[in-house]
């Protein structure tokens, strides 16, 4: 089969399929060879894994996932990109493609059904517009999945992979930390891409815990106080739960003096532990009606 990074090949398919780039869907595809047998190796497309994988452009890592993992699903929004599938992917067996926006689709349901009997995992080049909603998606559905491999710009990258109690840290930062091990693998330039964005990339790696912490006595108000934590970064955390909740600043603070924290302590600086017991006697403060 040709190439799928060579750009001749890229325009050669573009123009028997009629095929213009899609700003709007986020479609810069990659054109570095090197990236994507890295990112199958590294995303756990092996033998005993079924993997997902979102947006598969014109294949070029979808052929990667396919020749390491048993089967592959790639699920893609663009149905101009479908013919051009067909026509890439056609040596491949173990690959089905879903024409599907990612947020609207059930993965639990493709896992029982495509994935019997198989670990999964899931990679992607992800369309930089929507990484952090697919993130969370996969994240927060517990699903039965050993690890997402995605490719994002490489701030996001680093913010998504922030140590919680660092400066880097958002309300992101807690979800990835409370649901996986995360890990940056490695960089890829613009320079990799066609068309090339205006920024670099990297690839990141969560691994899912089997066991999320301990502790946490109601998971919807946790998660509400992290994004109320981080909503107003440059702000105290009482200042900043109490005006993004609507909070009284007195039960607030009294919560962060209960949990043994300094009174003016700022989010960025909470550790997971702490912020679990914050969250927890903050909902007992509240009462049963939050
Ligand atoms: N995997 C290819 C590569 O590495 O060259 C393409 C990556 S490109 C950055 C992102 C792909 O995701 C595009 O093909 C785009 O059409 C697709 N896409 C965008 N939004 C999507 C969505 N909501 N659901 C599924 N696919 C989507």
């Amino acid at each position: 089969m040709e190439k799928l990074t060579d750009i001749s090949v890229i325009k050669g398919l573009m123009k028997k399929h009629g095929f213009e780039f899609s700003k709007s869907l986020g479609q810069n595809f990659l054109i570095n060879p090197t990236v994507c047998p890295r990112i199958a190796e590294q995303g756990n497309a092996k033998s005993g894994f079924g993997v997902i994988e979102i947006g598969t452009g014109i294949g070029v890592l979808t052929c990667e996932l396919a020749k390491g993992a048993d089967k592959v699903v790639a699920i893609e929004i663009d149905k101009r990109l479908i013919p051009i599938l067909e026509d890439t992917l056609s040596e491949f067996d173990n690959v089905k493609i879903i024409n599907a926006d990612i947020m609207e689709t059930d993965l639990s349901k493709i896992i029982d059904e495509e994935f019997a009997g198989l670990d999964v995992a899931v990679c992607a080049n992800l369309p930089y517009y929507i990484t952090s909603p697919v993130i969370m998606k996969l994240l927060e559905s517990r699903l039965r999945i050993k690890s997402v491999t995605v490719m994002v710009q490489k701030e996001a990258g680093r913010r998504l992979c922030a140590e919680m109690g660092t400066r880097d840290m958002g309300a992101v930062t807690v979800a990835v930390n409370y649901f996986s091990m995360p890990k940056i693998l490695f960089d890829v330039s613009r320079g990799s891409f066609m068309p090339s964005p205006n920024v670099d990339s990297c690839v990141v790696r969560f691994d899912i815990k089997d066991k999320t912490p301990e502790g946490v006595e109601d998971e919807r108000f946790f998660f509400k106080v992290a994004r109320g934590a981080f909503s107003q970064r440059r702000k105290t955390l009482s200042n900043s739960v109490s005006s993004s909740l609507g909070i009284e600043k007195s039960i607030v603070t009294e919560a962060i003096e209960g949990s043994g924290l300094a009174i003016n302590i700022r989010p960025e600086q909470l550790s997971m532990e702490e912020l679990i017991s914050f969250a927890n006697i903050l909902k007992d403060k509240l009462g049963s009606d939050e």
